[in-house]
């Protein structure tokens, strides 16, 4: 492409940056069938850093279940999801602040509405491969991506947002910033971002070492932080400094010695360094993620330490919940408030993140108060309580949006319930349509979906277990609007379905 002909194209969204977050929007906003234009700075796909051991990412329920039901599990299961051997799930499920919790000891019939299904526990994915087969789909339904652009300021109006790059301009009707921590579009759009700032600086490193033996593999707590050997010479390392050390300068080879040895109290030496990053735990929060036709999603409107591995996931769920509702209000379908719920559903769970990661750090320092905690919480998830409550915030299985009051099953993820025929649900929302569910006394709510038209599936027949559930309304993103156990009332679907589209005159 010549970068040095001003263009400009009319796309309804322009997403900042093809990260994992923007691609899996752009695919959302796309399948619900407006135009979208990505622009991702980098040329090329590929880093060091998205290939393993440090582009390894933790993927959680709601992920692993967004990725299923829109038929995308299959193409990163292969290589993530560990096997189980002999029918045996894998020995560490999770950890808190490196403190490992175990499969056997999860007792997951304590969370409710939940069914068997191949997104019912956590896999672990490559951030190179999730990026390709995001951006593949993405492409394969037709949005436009191109690499090498960088956003560097825009413009908004009243009708659409003209976005500059270099010599460049783009129009879109909507922006929305995925251009990771540092970005463009929340500092240009002026967006507030609070939160506390980081005790340590963290680094991950491959590394060629004289003297290997000198230094254990695993986790190592030491007077001046940690450190992890996954695999001789790769290294994540936390030093409390105050993230002093973090983005001042080049992280040499000096450096890395350095900090390893101030870390492990060892004379270790240093013969090459191969790759190095280094992150902190800073947590910070966008206050709002919307700014008149200005968005934000992932790491734009929340950062924090990678320690919990929740970022990516929570950019993710940003992602789901946005885009049929950004869809929604380009197509002028949306009712009054279904954008802003954006925030109000998400900016809670992102608090939570924040929170979790920041309870981590406070275990990991090294202080006598913090060991003393870290060893109560070690006794704490050994036992089955303990590795349940752990598991159910690390896999974050009981997400729930405070959608009102109503059936307990409101506000959270659908379960995969399997059709006699052997249809699950998963394959159902494979298109983005939301879906009303009857299992009981049909003609009424079938008269409702006829008056919503397509914009919901109406889904009927016998499944396998229904979990006492005569009725439902499910949103496009997979989140129960309305429930029922017993004899249902019509207005009540109409009533939560209201809140999610707009219904036809007459209707
Ligand atoms: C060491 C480490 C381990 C982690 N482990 C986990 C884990 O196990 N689980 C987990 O859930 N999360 C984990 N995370 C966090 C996770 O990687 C991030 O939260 C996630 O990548 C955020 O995705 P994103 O798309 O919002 O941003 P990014 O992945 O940062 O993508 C942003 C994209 O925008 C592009 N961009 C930036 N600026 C511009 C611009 N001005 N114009 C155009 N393009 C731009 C960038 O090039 C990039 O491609 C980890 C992070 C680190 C550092």
């Amino acid at each position: 492409m010549n970068n040095r002909h001003p263009t400009s194209f009319l796309f309804d969204v322009v997403i900042a940056g093809a990260g994992p977050v923007g691609l899996l929007l752009a695919c959302e906003l796309r399948l619900a069938g407006v135009s979208v234009l990505v622009l991702e700075q980098a040329e090329i796909p590929h880093s060091p850093l998205k290939k393993l051991p440090f582009g390894m990412r933790g993927l959680t329920l709601p992920t692993i279940e967004a990725f299923y039901r829109r038929g995308l599990l299959d193409s990163l299961e292969a290589p993530g999801r560990q096997a189980k051997p002999e029918g045996k799930p894998r020995k560490q499920a999770g950890h808190f602040a490196g403190i490992p919790f175990d499969y056997d000891r999860i007792n997951s019939s304590n969370w409710a509405y939940r069914l068997p299904s191949p997104a019912d526990s956590n896999m672990a994915a490559e951030m190179e491969p999730v990026e390709i087969v995001l951006a593949d789909r993405a492409q394969s339904i037709g949005v436009e991506i191109r690499r090498g652009v960088r956003v560097e300021g825009f413009a908004q109006s009243a009708d659409g947002v003209t976005i500059q790059a270099g010599d460049q301009s783009f129009e879109g009707r909507w922006l929305v910033g995925c251009d990771g921590g540092r970005s463009v579009v929340r500092k240009g759009g002026g967006f507030s971002f609070v939160g506390t700032d980081p005790e340590f600086t963290g680094y991950s490193v491959q590394v060629d070492l004289a003297d290997p033996e000198k230094l254990k593999l695993g986790r190592q707590l030491t007077p001046t932080g940690m450190y992890f050997q996954t695999q001789p010479g790769h290294f994540g390392m936390v030093e409390f400094d105050s993230g002093a050390s973090h983005r001042t300068g080049p992280i040499t080879l000096a450096h890395v010695q350095a900090v390893l040895r101030r870390i492990s109290q060892t004379d270790v030496t240093l013969t090459a360094l191969r790759v190095a990053t280094s992150w902190t735990d800073r947590a910070q929060q966008a206050t709002e993620y919307r700014k008149g036709r200005v968005l934000l999603a992932g790491d734009a409107a929340h950062i924090h330490s990678p320690l919990g591995g929740q970022g990516l996931n929570l950019g993710l769920g940003d992602a789901m919940n946005l885009g049929w509702k950004l869809a929604a209000t380009v197509r002028g379908e949306a009712p009054d408030g279904l954008l802003d719920s954006y925030f109000s559903e998400r900016h809670p769970i992102g608090e939570q993140i924040l929170a979790w990661s920041r309870a981590q750090v406070s275990i990991m320092r090294p202080s006598p108060h913090a060991r003393a905690m870290e060893s109560i919480i070690r006794d704490l998830i050994a036992t089955r309580d303990g590795a349940t409550y752990f598991a159910d915030r690390v896999w974050n299985a009981s997400m729930r949006y405070d959608l009102g009051d109503g059936h307990a099953l409101v506000g959270r993820s659908v379960p995969d319930f399997e059709w006699t025929d052997g249809t699950r649900l998963a394959a159902l929302l494979a298109d983005g349509t939301g879906l009303l569910i009857d299992f009981g006394d049909r003609a009424p709510l079938r008269s409702i979906a006829r008056r919503w038209d397509d914009r919901v599936k109406y889904v009927e027949g016998e499944v396998k277990d229904r979990l006492g559930l005569t009725a439902l309304l499910v949103r496009p993103d997979g989140i129960v609007a309305w429930a029922c156990e017993g004899e249902s009332n019509p207005e009540d679907a109409v009533e939560a379905g209201s809140r999610w589209f707009a219904v036809h005159d007459g209707g």
